[in-house]
């Protein structure tokens, strides 16, 4: 496991961080977003799209009510929202097998409602609220595949001035 705090001023640094991990991501990877509501998750989301390479016109929201939303970039994109997911047995309506083992990206909001079928091998972004606009991120690679991408991720995020470092 690998790890790494930035501190966010803004949603600019929370969208750009999410653009370059999108552009870092492969396929099968699962992105696990933890955070209260108005954490930023879903702006987080749109920033990976972005970096998955959605055409900026095509705009992505949360799947609130559906669970479920999907893209085509660069890779194909499952957004999940879980808020209202009631069981983990529910997720039998949706195709989430496909989401999660498949050769896409899956991007998880809520993943505390997946329970024990959250793949242990993932990305973590752990978001904390520390103020109106600002945000502590921790990145977490699970799983050595992730972990060599995470070296190279983290030197592109420390290069950025627009993002104050740990
Ligand atoms: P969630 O999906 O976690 O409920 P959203 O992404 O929908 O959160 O909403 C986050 C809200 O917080 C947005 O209105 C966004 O503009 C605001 N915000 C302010 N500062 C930040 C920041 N640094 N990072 C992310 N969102 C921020
Ligand atoms: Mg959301």
């Amino acid at each position: 496991m690998k790890e790494m705090t930035v501190n966010c001023p803004g949603e600019a640094c929370s969208f750009e961080l999410g653009r370059l991990l999108g552009g870092h991501l492969e396929p099968g990877d699962v992105v696990a977003l933890w955070g209260e509501l108005g954490a930023g998750k879903t702006l987080i989301t749109r920033g990976i799209a972005r970096g998955l390479g959605v055409p900026r016109e095509i705009p992505v929201t949360s799947p609130t009510f559906t669970f479920i939303n999907e893209y085509d970039g660069r890779l194909h994109l499952y957004h999940l929202d879980l808020y209202r997911l009631t069981h983990p047995d529910d997720l039998e309506t949706l195709p989430w097998r496909e989401a999660l083992f498949g050769s896409s990206v899956a991007v998880i909001e809520w993943p505390e409602r997946l329970g024990d079928y959250l793949p242990a091998e993932r990305w973590d972004l752990r978001l904390t609220v520390t103020g109106d606009e600002s945000r502590a991120i921790t990145i977490i690679a699970r799983g050595a595949n992730r972990r060599t991408r995470f070296d190279e991720l983290a030197r592109e995020i420390q290069q950025r001035e627009s993002m104050p470092g740990p």
